[in-house]
């Protein structure tokens, strides 16, 4: 899967709308607004940050979590990711 930075927003939007996860860490802009923070790999920002002008920052909310909780939370959110690469590479498979 190749991500181009030079794709047009709304093709990327289309794109994390079709890979994307809802993300285990909400970004800040979606906790204030209390949005689900759709991203996906092929973009650093989320589906609201970019939905949102591309202006605003994509940063993910620093906690209120203890540290444990915190890298807990990290390894969830890579999980996801680990598991989607497996699923979109197996429907390659004969
Ligand atoms: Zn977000
Ligand atoms: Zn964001």
């Amino acid at each position: 899967m190749v991500c181009r930075s030079s794709v047009r927003k709304n093709n990327l939007t289309t794109r994390i709308e079709e890979e994307g996860f809802r993300a285990v860490i909400p970004c800040e802009r979606c906790v204030r607004l209390k949005r689900v923070c759709f991203r996906a790999e092929c973009s650093d920002k989320c589906l609201g940050c970019i939905a949102g002008g591309g202006r605003a920052k994509c940063v993910m909310s620093k906690p209120t979590y203890s540290d444990a909780e915190w890298r807990k939370l990290v390894k969830m959110q890579q999980e996801i990711a680990a598991q989607r690469k497996e699923s979109v590479s197996s429907s390659y498979a004969p």
